[in-house]
Protein backbone atom coordinates (compact mmCIF):
# COMPACT_ATOMS: atom_id res chain seq x y z
CA UNK A 1 0.00 0.00 0.00
CA UNK A 2 2.35 2.48 1.03
CA UNK A 3 5.14 1.22 -1.59
CA UNK A 4 2.31 1.68 -4.36
CA UNK A 5 1.83 5.38 -3.06
CA UNK A 6 5.14 5.77 -2.96
CA UNK A 7 5.47 4.64 -6.56
CA UNK A 8 3.00 6.18 -8.09
CA UNK A 9 4.34 9.61 -6.70
CA UNK A 10 7.74 8.86 -7.83
CA UNK A 11 7.15 8.54 -11.28
CA UNK A 12 4.57 11.55 -11.34
CA UNK A 13 6.66 13.53 -9.92
CA UNK A 14 10.09 11.86 -12.46
CA UNK A 15 7.92 12.73 -15.45
CA UNK A 16 7.20 16.12 -14.30
CA UNK A 17 10.60 17.12 -13.43
CA UNK A 18 12.21 15.92 -16.23
CA UNK A 19 9.11 17.41 -17.85
CA UNK A 20 9.69 21.24 -16.60
CA UNK A 21 13.59 20.34 -16.84
CA UNK A 22 13.74 19.97 -20.95
CA UNK A 23 11.05 22.68 -20.82
CA UNK A 24 13.60 25.23 -19.66
CA UNK A 25 11.58 25.79 -16.18
CA UNK A 26 14.30 24.56 -13.58
CA UNK A 27 12.86 25.60 -10.46
CA UNK A 28 9.73 23.61 -11.24
CA UNK A 29 12.16 20.91 -12.24
CA UNK A 30 14.08 21.24 -8.85
CA UNK A 31 10.73 20.79 -6.71
CA UNK A 32 9.43 17.94 -9.01
CA UNK A 33 13.01 15.83 -8.69
CA UNK A 34 13.36 16.80 -5.28
CA UNK A 35 10.01 15.24 -4.64
CA UNK A 36 10.37 12.23 -6.57
CA UNK A 37 13.70 11.23 -4.94
CA UNK A 38 11.66 11.88 -1.39
CA UNK A 39 9.14 9.27 -2.35
CA UNK A 40 12.14 7.19 -4.18
CA UNK A 41 14.20 7.08 -1.08
CA UNK A 42 10.73 5.92 1.11
CA UNK A 43 10.71 3.10 -1.50
CA UNK A 44 14.26 1.52 -0.43
CA UNK A 45 13.52 1.47 2.80
CA UNK A 46 10.69 -0.21 2.47
CA UNK A 47 12.37 -3.03 0.14
CA UNK A 48 15.53 -5.01 1.11
CA UNK A 49 19.00 -6.34 -0.57
CA UNK A 50 19.99 -5.47 -3.93
CA UNK A 51 16.00 -3.73 -4.21
CA UNK A 52 17.06 -1.36 -1.47
CA UNK A 53 20.20 -0.34 -3.09
CA UNK A 54 19.23 0.04 -6.42
CA UNK A 55 16.39 2.25 -5.14
CA UNK A 56 18.86 4.09 -2.80
CA UNK A 57 21.54 4.81 -5.01
CA UNK A 58 18.83 6.10 -8.15
CA UNK A 59 17.73 8.42 -5.17
CA UNK A 60 20.39 9.73 -4.48
CA UNK A 61 21.19 10.63 -8.59
CA UNK A 62 17.81 12.26 -8.78
CA UNK A 63 18.79 14.14 -5.76
CA UNK A 64 22.01 15.33 -6.79
CA UNK A 65 20.39 16.22 -10.16
CA UNK A 66 17.84 18.17 -8.28
CA UNK A 67 20.59 19.75 -6.35
CA UNK A 68 22.72 20.43 -9.26
CA UNK A 69 19.69 22.79 -10.35
CA UNK A 70 19.73 26.29 -9.40
CA UNK A 71 17.60 27.48 -6.37
CA UNK A 72 14.51 29.86 -6.92
CA UNK A 73 15.09 33.31 -7.82
CA UNK A 74 11.69 34.23 -8.58
CA UNK A 75 9.50 36.14 -6.20
CA UNK A 76 7.76 34.08 -3.45
CA UNK A 77 4.34 33.23 -4.37
CA UNK A 78 0.90 32.68 -2.19
CA UNK A 79 -0.30 28.75 -1.44
CA UNK A 80 -3.03 29.46 -3.66
CA UNK A 81 -1.26 30.29 -6.47
CA UNK A 82 0.92 27.53 -6.15
CA UNK A 83 -1.16 24.68 -6.19
CA UNK A 84 -2.17 22.78 -8.79
CA UNK A 85 1.70 23.47 -10.06
CA UNK A 86 2.61 19.90 -8.88
CA UNK A 87 -0.41 18.82 -7.27
CA UNK A 88 1.26 19.54 -4.08
CA UNK A 89 1.31 22.87 -2.17
CA UNK A 90 4.96 22.91 -1.27
CA UNK A 91 7.92 24.59 -2.65
CA UNK A 92 10.92 21.29 -1.94
CA UNK A 93 13.33 23.33 -2.58
CA UNK A 94 16.16 21.65 -0.46
CA UNK A 95 18.95 23.88 -0.83
CA UNK A 96 17.50 26.26 1.76
CA UNK A 97 17.96 23.85 4.42
CA UNK A 98 21.46 22.45 3.91
CA UNK A 99 22.54 19.46 5.88
CA UNK A 100 25.40 20.95 8.46
CA UNK A 101 28.59 18.86 8.64
CA UNK A 102 27.87 16.15 11.37
CA UNK A 103 28.96 17.76 14.65
CA UNK A 104 31.99 16.20 16.03
CA UNK A 105 30.63 16.92 19.59
CA UNK A 106 30.07 14.12 21.43
CA UNK A 107 28.51 13.09 24.89
CA UNK A 108 31.97 13.22 26.28
CA UNK A 109 32.44 16.99 25.67
CA UNK A 110 29.31 17.87 27.96
CA UNK A 111 29.93 17.85 31.44
CA UNK A 112 27.49 16.18 33.76
CA UNK A 113 23.64 16.36 32.97
CA UNK A 114 23.87 12.29 33.30
CA UNK A 115 20.27 11.29 33.65
CA UNK A 116 19.56 13.58 30.63
CA UNK A 117 22.40 11.85 28.65
CA UNK A 118 21.06 8.41 29.64
CA UNK A 119 17.54 9.89 28.90
CA UNK A 120 18.39 10.16 25.46
CA UNK A 121 20.64 7.34 25.28
CA UNK A 122 17.80 5.10 25.92
CA UNK A 123 14.95 7.11 23.45
CA UNK A 124 16.72 8.53 20.93
CA UNK A 125 20.61 6.78 19.95
CA UNK A 126 19.96 3.08 20.78
CA UNK A 127 16.43 3.06 18.55
CA UNK A 128 18.57 5.24 15.58
CA UNK A 129 21.62 2.67 16.41
CA UNK A 130 19.97 -0.52 16.70
CA UNK A 131 16.93 -0.18 14.16
CA UNK A 132 16.23 -3.54 13.51
CA UNK A 133 16.37 -5.07 16.93
CA UNK A 134 13.79 -1.69 17.91
CA UNK A 135 11.53 -2.82 15.21
CA UNK A 136 11.09 -5.92 16.90
CA UNK A 137 10.34 -4.60 19.97
CA UNK A 138 7.92 -2.27 18.70
CA UNK A 139 10.78 0.71 19.49
CA UNK A 140 10.11 3.73 16.67
CA UNK A 141 13.43 5.93 16.37
CA UNK A 142 12.30 9.68 15.69
CA UNK A 143 9.80 11.63 17.54
CA UNK A 144 10.19 14.71 19.43
CA UNK A 145 11.58 15.78 21.85
CA UNK A 146 11.56 18.86 23.78
CA UNK A 147 14.81 20.10 25.77
CA UNK A 148 14.15 23.15 28.38
CA UNK A 149 16.10 25.15 30.93
CA UNK A 150 17.99 28.02 31.71
CA UNK A 151 19.77 29.57 29.11
CA UNK A 152 23.54 28.31 28.53
CA UNK A 153 23.01 25.29 30.32
CA UNK A 154 24.05 23.12 27.19
CA UNK A 155 20.64 22.27 25.04
CA UNK A 156 22.26 23.22 21.80
CA UNK A 157 25.49 21.51 22.61
CA UNK A 158 23.09 18.42 23.50
CA UNK A 159 21.28 18.24 20.48
CA UNK A 160 24.63 18.61 18.41
CA UNK A 161 26.21 15.65 20.46
CA UNK A 162 23.09 13.35 19.60
CA UNK A 163 24.09 14.14 15.90
CA UNK A 164 27.24 13.55 17.14
CA UNK A 165 26.72 9.89 18.52
CA UNK A 166 24.35 8.78 15.83
CA UNK A 167 24.90 8.34 12.14
CA UNK A 168 22.36 11.06 11.41
CA UNK A 169 22.14 14.00 9.22
CA UNK A 170 21.55 17.42 11.11
CA UNK A 171 19.63 20.15 10.22
CA UNK A 172 19.91 23.28 12.95
CA UNK A 173 17.46 25.52 12.21
CA UNK A 174 16.87 28.83 13.45
CA UNK A 175 13.12 30.36 14.06
CA UNK A 176 14.06 33.34 11.24
CA UNK A 177 15.20 31.21 9.00
CA UNK A 178 11.45 30.11 8.64
CA UNK A 179 9.48 32.79 9.60
CA UNK A 180 8.50 35.36 7.20
CA UNK A 181 6.08 38.19 6.81
CA UNK A 182 5.34 36.78 3.20
CA UNK A 183 2.07 35.18 2.97
CA UNK A 184 2.32 31.30 2.35
CA UNK A 185 6.08 31.13 3.14
CA UNK A 186 6.57 30.40 6.62
CA UNK A 187 4.62 27.22 5.96
CA UNK A 188 6.26 26.63 2.58
CA UNK A 189 10.20 27.04 4.75
CA UNK A 190 8.46 24.52 7.03
CA UNK A 191 7.73 22.13 4.49
CA UNK A 192 10.93 22.14 2.50
CA UNK A 193 12.77 21.41 5.96
CA UNK A 194 10.62 18.46 6.02
CA UNK A 195 11.36 17.65 2.79
CA UNK A 196 14.90 17.64 3.21
CA UNK A 197 15.17 16.08 6.29
CA UNK A 198 13.19 13.15 4.71
CA UNK A 199 15.49 13.26 1.72
CA UNK A 200 18.42 12.43 3.69
CA UNK A 201 16.33 10.06 6.65
CA UNK A 202 17.72 9.31 9.33
CA UNK A 203 17.52 12.68 10.35
CA UNK A 204 17.84 15.42 13.01
CA UNK A 205 15.90 18.38 12.74
CA UNK A 206 17.13 21.02 15.52
CA UNK A 207 14.88 23.83 16.33
CA UNK A 208 16.68 26.75 19.45
CA UNK A 209 14.17 28.56 20.51
CA UNK A 210 10.87 26.57 19.37
CA UNK A 211 8.55 29.36 21.41
CA UNK A 212 9.41 31.70 18.79
CA UNK A 213 7.67 29.02 16.03
CA UNK A 214 4.86 28.29 17.84
CA UNK A 215 3.68 30.28 20.63
CA UNK A 216 0.45 29.86 22.13
CA UNK A 217 -1.73 30.76 20.03
CA UNK A 218 -4.30 32.25 22.15
CA UNK A 219 -1.55 34.51 23.10
CA UNK A 220 -0.49 35.57 19.40
CA UNK A 221 -2.18 37.86 16.95
CA UNK A 222 -0.06 36.57 14.43
CA UNK A 223 -2.48 34.86 11.39
CA UNK A 224 1.03 32.91 10.05
CA UNK A 225 1.45 31.55 13.79
CA UNK A 226 -2.43 30.46 13.78
CA UNK A 227 -1.40 28.03 10.49
CA UNK A 228 2.06 27.28 11.32
CA UNK A 229 1.56 25.77 14.54
CA UNK A 230 -1.42 22.72 13.43
CA UNK A 231 1.70 22.29 10.38
CA UNK A 232 3.96 22.01 12.92
CA UNK A 233 1.52 19.37 14.35
CA UNK A 234 0.77 17.41 11.39
CA UNK A 235 4.29 16.69 10.87
CA UNK A 236 5.35 15.71 13.95
CA UNK A 237 1.96 13.59 13.68
CA UNK A 238 3.50 12.60 10.11
CA UNK A 239 6.44 11.55 11.16
CA UNK A 240 6.19 9.30 14.59
CA UNK A 241 6.25 5.83 13.39
CA UNK A 242 6.99 6.81 9.54
CA UNK A 243 10.00 4.72 7.66
CA UNK A 244 11.95 7.50 7.34
CA UNK A 245 12.52 8.60 11.11
CA UNK A 246 13.15 12.07 11.63
CA UNK A 247 14.23 13.22 15.40
CA UNK A 248 12.42 16.36 15.75
CA UNK A 249 14.55 18.67 18.86
CA UNK A 250 13.25 21.18 20.06
CA UNK A 251 15.31 24.00 22.39
CA UNK A 252 13.25 27.11 24.46
CA UNK A 253 14.28 28.40 27.83
CA UNK A 254 11.06 29.31 27.63
CA UNK A 255 8.06 26.56 27.86
CA UNK A 256 5.36 27.73 29.08
CA UNK A 257 5.34 30.06 26.51
CA UNK A 258 4.86 27.05 23.77
CA UNK A 259 1.30 26.32 22.59
CA UNK A 260 0.00 23.43 24.88
CA UNK A 261 -1.00 21.30 21.65
CA UNK A 262 2.71 21.20 20.62
CA UNK A 263 2.96 19.40 24.02
CA UNK A 264 0.68 16.58 23.78
CA UNK A 265 1.33 12.78 23.92
CA UNK A 266 2.98 11.74 20.31
CA UNK A 267 3.88 15.38 19.46
CA UNK A 268 7.03 16.35 21.64
CA UNK A 269 6.74 12.70 23.40
CA UNK A 270 9.94 14.17 25.89
CA UNK A 271 10.13 16.59 27.36
CA UNK A 272 13.64 17.11 29.42
CA UNK A 273 14.98 19.37 32.11
CA UNK A 274 18.44 20.70 31.47
CA UNK A 275 19.70 22.53 34.55
CA UNK A 276 22.36 23.98 36.27
CA UNK A 277 25.03 22.23 36.30
CA UNK A 278 25.73 20.44 39.83
CA UNK A 279 29.26 20.82 41.72
CA UNK A 280 31.05 17.50 39.64
CA UNK A 281 29.76 19.02 36.31
CA UNK A 282 31.08 22.70 36.84
CA UNK A 283 34.20 20.66 37.90
CA UNK A 284 34.40 19.10 34.28
CA UNK A 285 33.22 22.25 32.57
CA UNK A 286 36.81 24.46 34.00
CA UNK A 287 38.74 21.51 33.78
CA UNK A 288 37.07 21.45 29.60
CA UNK A 289 37.89 25.24 29.46
CA UNK A 290 41.30 25.08 31.55
CA UNK A 291 43.00 22.27 30.45
CA UNK A 292 44.12 23.55 27.02
CA UNK A 293 45.31 27.06 28.36
CA UNK A 294 48.56 27.84 30.25
CA UNK A 295 48.24 27.11 33.82
CA UNK A 296 49.78 28.07 37.30
CA UNK A 297 49.96 25.37 39.59
CA UNK A 298 47.79 27.27 42.32
CA UNK A 299 45.06 26.23 40.30
CA UNK A 300 42.63 24.97 42.59
CA UNK A 301 39.46 23.19 40.76
CA UNK A 302 37.92 22.39 43.87
CA UNK A 303 37.56 25.74 45.40
CA UNK A 304 36.80 27.21 42.16
CA UNK A 305 34.01 24.98 41.65
CA UNK A 306 32.50 25.72 45.10
CA UNK A 307 32.81 29.48 44.98
CA UNK A 308 30.55 28.82 41.54
CA UNK A 309 27.58 27.62 42.65
CA UNK A 310 24.67 28.60 40.13
CA UNK A 311 26.99 29.41 37.38
CA UNK A 312 25.66 27.51 34.16
CA UNK A 313 28.23 26.11 31.71
CA UNK A 314 28.08 29.19 29.22
CA UNK A 315 28.89 31.09 32.41
CA UNK A 316 31.58 29.19 33.76
CA UNK A 317 33.03 29.22 29.68
CA UNK A 318 32.90 33.21 30.04
CA UNK A 319 34.73 33.16 33.26
CA UNK A 320 37.93 30.87 32.05
CA UNK A 321 37.60 33.33 28.77
CA UNK A 322 37.85 36.57 30.90
CA UNK A 323 40.74 35.34 33.09
CA UNK A 324 42.62 33.95 29.64
CA UNK A 325 42.29 37.70 28.26
CA UNK A 326 43.51 38.92 31.75
CA UNK A 327 47.08 36.69 31.42
CA UNK A 328 47.13 37.08 27.53
CA UNK A 329 46.85 40.89 28.06
CA UNK A 330 49.37 40.89 30.70
CA UNK A 331 51.86 38.29 28.58
CA UNK A 332 52.10 40.49 25.73
CA UNK A 333 52.77 44.12 27.93
CA UNK A 334 55.61 42.17 29.50
CA UNK A 335 57.04 40.20 26.62
CA UNK A 336 56.80 36.71 28.53
CA UNK A 337 54.11 34.05 29.27
CA UNK A 338 51.55 34.56 32.00
CA UNK A 339 49.72 31.44 33.07
CA UNK A 340 46.44 32.16 34.17
CA UNK A 341 46.48 31.48 38.44
CA UNK A 342 44.50 31.13 41.31
CA UNK A 343 43.88 35.06 41.71
CA UNK A 344 43.16 35.76 37.90
CA UNK A 345 40.25 33.39 38.31
CA UNK A 346 39.15 34.57 41.57
CA UNK A 347 38.97 37.90 40.21
CA UNK A 348 37.34 37.62 37.00
CA UNK A 349 34.81 35.33 39.39
CA UNK A 350 34.28 38.39 41.92
CA UNK A 351 33.16 40.40 38.50
CA UNK A 352 30.73 38.09 37.08
CA UNK A 353 27.06 36.91 38.56
CA UNK A 354 25.39 34.23 37.48
CA UNK A 355 23.16 34.77 34.27
CA UNK A 356 19.92 32.54 35.74
CA UNK A 357 18.16 34.53 38.66
CA UNK A 358 16.80 32.12 41.48
CA UNK A 359 13.49 33.38 40.71
CA UNK A 360 13.46 32.44 37.19
CA UNK A 361 15.19 28.86 38.75
CA UNK A 362 12.25 28.51 41.10
CA UNK A 363 9.71 28.78 37.39
CA UNK A 364 11.52 26.26 35.76
CA UNK A 365 11.46 24.19 38.94
CA UNK A 366 7.60 24.41 38.83
CA UNK A 367 7.13 24.08 35.47
CA UNK A 368 9.20 20.66 35.46
CA UNK A 369 6.67 19.70 38.63
CA UNK A 370 3.49 20.48 37.00
CA UNK A 371 4.10 18.66 33.48
P1 LIG B 1 21.65 26.59 25.66
O1 LIG B 1 21.33 26.00 24.31
O2 LIG B 1 21.11 25.77 26.79
O3 LIG B 1 21.29 28.05 25.78
P2 LIG B 1 24.37 26.15 24.89
O4 LIG B 1 24.38 24.70 24.60
O5 LIG B 1 24.31 27.08 23.70
O6 LIG B 1 23.22 26.52 25.90
O7 LIG B 1 25.64 26.49 25.79
C1 LIG B 1 26.52 27.57 25.50
C2 LIG B 1 27.94 27.12 25.71
O8 LIG B 1 28.17 26.90 27.11
C3 LIG B 1 28.23 25.79 25.05
O9 LIG B 1 28.63 25.95 23.70
C4 LIG B 1 29.38 25.27 25.91
O10 LIG B 1 30.58 25.92 25.53
C5 LIG B 1 29.03 25.78 27.29
N1 LIG B 1 28.29 24.76 28.06
C6 LIG B 1 27.02 24.85 28.54
N2 LIG B 1 26.69 23.76 29.25
C7 LIG B 1 27.75 22.92 29.19
C8 LIG B 1 28.01 21.61 29.70
N3 LIG B 1 27.11 20.94 30.43
N4 LIG B 1 29.22 21.06 29.43
C9 LIG B 1 30.15 21.72 28.71
N5 LIG B 1 29.97 22.97 28.20
C10 LIG B 1 28.79 23.57 28.43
Amino acid sequence: MALEFHLTNYERYRTQGLEAYRGGDPRRAKFCLLKSAEHLFQMANLSEGRLRDVRSRRAGELLEMAQGLPASTSPRISKDERRGECDDAGDADGSRFEVAERPDVTFDDIAGLESVKEEVRLKIIYPFQHRETASRFGVHPGGGILLYGPPGTGKTLMARAIAGETECAFFTVKPSDILSKWVGEAEQNFESLFAAARAESPSIIFIDEIDALAPKREETQSSVMARLVPQILAELEGFSGSDAPILFVGATNEPWSLDSAILRPGRFDEKIYVGLPDAVARRRVLQIYLEDRPLADDIDLDVLTAKSSGFSGADLRNLCRRAADDAFLVSIATGQDQPITQCGMLRALSELNPSVDSASLARFESYREEN
